[in-house]
């Protein structure tokens, strides 16, 4: 899901904040003209899926995780075994979505309270997916309109806290200020796929340095269009600003104890 917001740069030209109810309406109506189908990207067959998903995608792509999940999901079906998992063999399966060792705690973390606290059953209101490690409110958006089609916020991801600001949607940096904006004025019905075509958007034509406007179907309502402020992307900035950590090798996959040989 594109990674957690964090805080986003304020840009270099100020946002023209311009959401009057028939703007966001027309905004709305074309975007679902654009993106139609827009759904969340990870790959997924039930709640547990998507929130193991979701946690591992943090400072990841969609596309890198998709091919973490398959092995993933057949080894850990459900939270009772992600529960059980050996950190040990959970940790090598994750690797490659970087941050292994804390989404590994973040896994078990959920799936044991999961299985203490729900009886194994993702819970399925906001207070509740909150009380669980490694769960936001980013994720539990994720989770509560994708999968229980409940409509109790708006996911703000990096795509999200680019591309609403371009739009005059908000002039907040901060996701939860950019998600109480978009709540004010965004229909409660719509709220789920107003954040996926955002995020749609964003990934395919809303580029963070060079949006395509030449090509996007919303600039004539687009305050930035032609002159968006290049918002680097946030991982980018993220990266150079802190020290760069020393390469860690992977874990290796505990290795399979043999039977001693009978005599
Ligand atoms: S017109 Fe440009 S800045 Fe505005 S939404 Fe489209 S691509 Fe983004």
């Amino acid at each position: 899901m594109g990674g957690h917001a964090g805080k986003v740069k304020p840009p270099r030209r100020s946002i023209v904040v311009s959401a009057t109810p028939e703007k966001v309406a027309s905004i709305s109506a074309r975007l679902a003209e654009l993106w139609p189908d827009a759904h969340v990207e990870l790959d997924h067959h039930n709640a547990y899926e998507l929130l193991v998903a979701t946690i591992l995608a943090a400072q990841s792509s969609d596309r890198q995780i998709n091919t973490i999940t398959p092995a993933l999901f057949a080894r850990y079906p459900n939270a009772a075994a992600l529960a059980a998992a050996d950190p040990a063999e959970l940790e090598p399966m994750i690797f490659s979505s970087g941050f292994y060792r804390m989404k590994a705690k973040s896994l078990l973390g959920m799936a044991r309270a999961v299985v203490e606290k729900f009886g194994g059953e993702i819970p399925q209101t906001m207070e509740q997916l909150v009380q669980l490690p490694g769960v936001g409110r980013k994720t539990a958006n994720v989770v509560l309109g994708s999968v229980f089609g409940v409509n109790e916020g708006i996911v703000v991801d990096l795509h999200v806290a680019r591309v609403a600001p371009r739009l005059g949607l908000t002039a907040e940096t901060d996701p939860v200020k950019i998600e109480r904006d978009l709540m004010a004025v965004v229909p409660r019905a719509d709220w789920s796929m107003f954040a996926h075509r955002l995020i749609w958007h964003g990934r395919r034509v809303c580029f963070p340095s060079e949006p395509d406007c030449e090509h996007c179907g919303l600039a004539p309502l687009c305050p930035s269009a032609f002159a968006a402020p290049a918002l680097p992307n946030a991982r980018a900035r993220l990266a150079k600003a802190k020290p760069k950590p020393k390469p860690v090798a992977k874990p290796k996959a505990k290795a399979k104890t043999s039977k001693p040989k009978r005599r």
